[in-house]
């Protein structure tokens, strides 16, 4: 089963496409299943601030399984057709090869991705593809030992990571995409050395632009790496040439190697903002629906689960929602606002990328 279909032509029982203001349509849902995280990457959850005493969310503040189930067969009556598990850490919760299942069975849904720093992945890679995964995406830094564990705040061990990939392969959840934030200074001295290693594999390394996402990761302008910059550097080393997108609203810009070894991709927010045909919501562990990576507020679908609304009710609240969705954050960015930070926006860590 390919995800490369376009949605527009994917028949799927009494599916009503809902299009927010932008006429965007509502194709993408990613799930955090829960807030916590096994690292402390400085840009996402500084140790300072989300040390050993944090309070995270409960089980009983967090969505069940059968809640979010409610909400994916809901979701996916309205046009969706893409699930994204995520986290904070979505593996630290060991019974999630269930809810894969679940998601899975969802009639209408035709890509089941999961999205995890893959510390945690190669003792569970075969049983999520049993349960019914189609492919992982693996946030991964540099290779360089010294950058990757200051890029993981000191908790990431990357022969784990690397075997996590290794298991997923193995499992056949692919295509592996390996999503790299770029941050000069940081990490962009490393980047040619991981592509290096992932060509000839057959999977994607998507270099990303650093976005000023929540509200903790001193975000300035001088430390994005613009992908045309990027993009100059790979060519030098190796020749690239466009390829097509998969369907309209992928985020990445898609090239190929032109001696075959494999496909790169850029994300670039920042610098060629693509919130003309996103058609991405996004679900909190703890029920908060928001509409953009950058919202400042969400919609708490908790209350109303708990309040015993039905299918219909919540579909109801799930069109609402889109139907009045105009955001197009990237688009509108003003570098000395968001520098300023004085958007307070959600956190990363509580919807997942
Ligand atoms: S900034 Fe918001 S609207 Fe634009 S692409 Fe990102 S999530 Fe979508």
């Amino acid at each position: 089963m390919s995800s490369d279909l376009n949605p527009e032509d994917r028949p799927a029982a009494n599916t009503a496409v809902v299009r927010d203001a932008l006429r965007r349509p509502l194709h993408d849902l990613r799930i955090s299943v829960l807030d916590q995280c096994n690292f402390r990457c400085p840009y996402c959850m500084p140790e300072d601030e989300f040390h050993a005493d944090y309070e995270f969310l409960n089980r009983q503040q967090r969505l069940s399984y059968e809640e979010i189930l409610r909400i994916a067969q809901v979701a996916a009556r309205l046009g969706v057709s893409k699930l994204r598990l995520t986290g904070g850490e979505p593996l630290l919760d060991k019974r999630i090869p269930d809810l894969v299942a679940g998601l899975a069975a969802i009639p209408g849904i035709d890509d089941l991705a999961l999205t995890t720093n893959a510390m945690l992945l190669a003792p569970m890679a075969r049983k999520l593809a049993d349960a019914g995964l189609h492919r992982v995406t693996i946030s991964l830094d540099s290779l360089d030992e010294d950058v990757f564990r200051r890029m993981s705040g000191g908790r990431g061990d990357l022969s784990q990571v690397l075997d996590g990939v290794a298991a997923a392969q193995r499992a056949g959840l692919s295509p592996i995409k390996i999503n790299v934030v770029v941050q000069r200074g940081v990490n962009d001295h490393t980047v040619l050395e991981l592509l290096e290693h992932f060509r000839g594999t057959g999977h994607i390394v998507r270099l990303i632009e650093f976005m000023d996402v929540g509200n903790r990761n001193g975000w300035r302008l001088d430390q994005v790496v613009p992908s045309r910059q990027l993009l100059e550097q790979v060519r030098e080393r190796w020749p690239l040439r466009r390829i097509d997108q998969n369907y309209p609203g992928e985020v990445a810009r898609r090239y190929e190697y032109v001696d075959g070894a494999g496909e790169i991709g850029f994300i670039s927010s920042v610098t060629e903002p693509f919130c003309g045909d996103c058609s991405r919501a996004r679900l909190s562990a703890d029920g908060m629906l928001y509409t953009c990576l950058f919202a400042n507020q969400g919609t708490d679908l908790r209350e109303s689960l708990r309040n015993d609304a039905d299918d219909e009710e919540l579909a109801d609240i799930l069109s609402q929602i889109w139907l009045q969705r105009a955001d197009r954050y990237s688009e509108l960015r003003r570098p000395e606002l968001a520098e300023a930070h004085v958007l307070r926006k959600v956190e990363m860590y509580r919807i997942g990328g």
